[in-house]
């Protein structure tokens, strides 16, 4: 699909209904590759300039999503127009949305604060009826620079074997984690979602 270059970043020009297709597609794919999606908002495009291991996360990321207005009006100024905002806090319910008897879902919620996460899947479950969250963990302070903890992480996420991925460890840390660990995770799709899963708790 067309890219938008915006303060040194790829941004794909899609709206919702055409990301989440793509992804459904992704999810019911044979490929064993994790697919991730970042959606970067301006303050995001500031850390991006000093951090190329940061820019190495956008670089390999799938999808690359306009999160917030500013970035839609941005490129609306300089004539490579987006047309919509694609938020993560509004991808992980239409992808949720999206799942049908036929087509259902398994998630995996990694992130927020202790006891968050589990509501949210209480809720999620609730909401919609064919989404099937198979497992959540929110990790310690300093998480990211504990290798076994890492390890762990990737293989409590394994066994669970969710289909999607919802990353609520805050930018830049989730793009991070994702783009150090994707490559072991047996999941087909992961989602940097910010505070989604605190929204999604109510
Ligand atoms: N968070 C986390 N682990 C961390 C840092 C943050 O799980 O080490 C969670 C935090 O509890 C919140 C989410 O990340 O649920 C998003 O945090 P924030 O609003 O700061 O990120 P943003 O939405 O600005 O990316």
């Amino acid at each position: 699909s067309r890219r938008v270059k915006l303060f040194g970043v790829e941004i794909d020009a899609l709206r919702m209904p055409e990301v989440v297709s793509q992804i459904r597609r992704q999810l019911d794919s044979p490929e064993t590759k994790t697919e991730y999606v970042v959606t970067p908002n301006v303050d995001h495009a500031v850390i991006l300039q000093g951090n190329p291991e940061l820019q190495a996360a956008y670089a390999d990321a799938r999808w690359v999503l306009a999160d917030g207005w500013p970035v839609v009006w941005a490129s609306r100024l300089l004539r490579q127009p987006l047309p919509d905002r694609v938020a993560g806090s509004d991808l992980a319910p239409a992808l949720f949305a999206d799942a049908t008897e036929a087509k259902p879902l398994t998630v995996f919620l990694l992130g927020a604060a202790p006891g968050v996460a589990p509501r949210a899947a209480t809720e999620i479950q609730k909401r919609w009826p064919h989404v099937n969250v198979c497992g959540t963990y929110s990790p310690p302070l300093g998480f990211e620079r504990d290798d076994a903890e890492n390890e762990r992480i990737v293989e409590m996420i394994n066994a669970a074997a969710p289909q999607l991925l919802i990353l609520g460890l805050g930018a830049p840390k989730q793009e991070l984690w994702i783009a150090r660990h994707h490559d072991r995770l047996q999941v087909k799709a992961a989602v940097c979602a910010g505070a989604t899963i605190d929204f999604l708790a109510g």
